[in-house]
């Protein structure tokens, strides 16, 4: 069997937690496994998108350990530095761990202070909102249900963000809640972005954008944001546009966690530059990066740790006896976008193939019609919930192919 050899996971997030259940049953018994996290509050973060509507915010959280399996073990400490070459992680209270093999899995997180007006003024609260934290969705829920008309902004700083169509989905769902108590007409949205349309892929864009039109919500695009104005209630662009708001609702930028900037291993947005198909660290071979804190170029989304993680398992198997690595990551995300009115659409797509429509996970049956509004949309998405606690957390197998399928989809027609 060997000596002991252990395996240190940074982060108990979706990826962290995902990867620990799974290697469990996996790796032998000379491994220890442990999850390092600095609390014991895991959210389920695609909840914070109901919060500001009618989603309990106690509803979103639930004990962080209790969704490890049994033979894992856990450290609750912020993790200050990763020393590579030592093989070991800082922690903030001083203590230090060694491992044999670590995976990063520490996120993505807003980052408010990156806009000058955002969070350190008079606003912040007040008129300014984000719904990318369970304490600011729940601000948030307390501002709309007190909001009697005027200018609302939702805000897109810049990306890459987690989920980017989580902006999309609040501008239709608060659009929905003017509708439904009866004050739409007194209530003039818009829809503020860096990006020159609606989403960063073309067919998708065309799409949210009809939708946006049809909603009579505007759009501000290649919007890059300067600063906000307090004392005007503007939200300034570097060139020169202002736009006045009673309510601004932003997505402010993202970076990597701040021990991974501290540890000298990411990018300059904090992000850990990693082969795309296998995760593994370039700088680093004993350091896999799954989740958010990667560089990955695709999404930000559960989605996307949940498809790597499943490919990542027998990679690191077959890394730690020294074998070529079995497995390559497409860069699959599937995620659903609310479109209000109850319903919702599918987006599936990956590093090569922008989202195209047709139907998921059976060409042609479906049930779900990519980039089509439904009701099963909506109601999926709303089963992710449970899905996510049940059978993604422990590493069940769900009935979905990690590697994206192009079956059953219609590629655009060239004019
Ligand atoms: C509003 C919103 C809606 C979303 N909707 C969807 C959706 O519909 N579909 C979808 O697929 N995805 C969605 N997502 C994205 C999804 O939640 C994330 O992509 C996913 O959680 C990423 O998993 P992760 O493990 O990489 O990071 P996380 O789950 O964020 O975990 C990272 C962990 O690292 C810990 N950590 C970081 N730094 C330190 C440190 N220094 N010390 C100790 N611990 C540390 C954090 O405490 C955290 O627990 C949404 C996200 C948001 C915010």
């Amino acid at each position: 069997m060997g000596g002991m050899q252990s395996l240190v996971i940074l982060g108990g997030g979706t990826a962290g937690t995902m990867a620990a259940n799974l290697l469990r049953r996996r790796l032998p018994s000379n491994w220890t496994i442990t999850v390092v996290d600095r609390d014991d509050r895991h959210p389920y973060q695609p909840g914070y998108l109901f919060v500001p509507f009618w989603m309990k915010p106690e509803r979103v959280t639930r004990d962080r350990w209790a969704q490890l399996h049994d033979g894992i073990q856990h450290v609750e400490a912020t993790i200050a530095r990763i020393d590579a070459p030592a093989r070991r992680v800082l922690l903030a209270t001083g203590q230090e761990l060694a491992y044999d093999w670590l995976v990063i899995a520490t996120g993505s997180h807003p980052r408010h202070d990156l806009v000058s007006g955002l969070s350190d003024g008079p606003l912040w609260g007040t008129k300014i909102h984000d719904f990318y934290t369970l304490d600011g969705a729940t601000r948030l829920a307390e501002a709309l249900r007190n909001f009697d008309g005027g200018k609302v902004l939702v805000h897109l700083a810049e990306l890459p963000i987690k989920c980017p169509v989580a902006p999309l989905e609040f501008t239709f769902l608060v659009e929905d809640h003017f509708r439904k108590r009866g004050i739409r007409h007194k209530v003039d949205i818009t829809f503020v972005t860096p990006l020159d349309g609606a989403f960063t892929k073309p067919v998708a864009s065309s799409a949210f954008g009809d939708l946006l039109e049809d909603r009579s919500v505007r759009v501000a695009s290649d919007f890059t944001v300067s600063h906000v104005d307090n004392d005007r209630a503007r939200l300034v662009a570097y060139d020169g546009r202002e736009l006045p708001f009673d309510l601004l609702v932003t997505v402010p930028p993202h970076t990597g966690a701040q021990c991974i900037t501290d540890s000298g291993l990411g990018d300059d947005m904090g992000f850990v530059p990693v082969d795309k198909h296998t995760l593994r660290a370039h700088a680093d071979d004993r350091i896999f990066v799954l989740g958010d804190a990667s560089d990955i170029p695709t999404s930000k989304a559960g989605s996307v740790a949940h498809f790597a993680t499943e490919l990542f398992v027998d990679n690191f198997l077959a890394a730690i006896e020294g074998k070529a690595l079995p497995n390559r990551f497409d860069g699959h995300a599937n995620c659903f976008l609310e479109s209000g009115r109850g319903e919702a659409l599918l987006l599936d797509f990956n590093y090569d193939t922008q989202p195209l429509t047709g139907s998921y996970p059976v060409p042609v049956v479906g049930p779900m019609r990519l980039l089509r509004r439904s009701r099963i949309n909506h109601l999926g998405k709303l089963a992710f919930e449970q899905i996510y606690w049940r059978m993604l957390l422990p590493g069940k197998r769900l009935p979905v192919p990690l590697l994206m399928s192009k079956a059953g989809k219609h590629e655009p027609r060239e004019h």
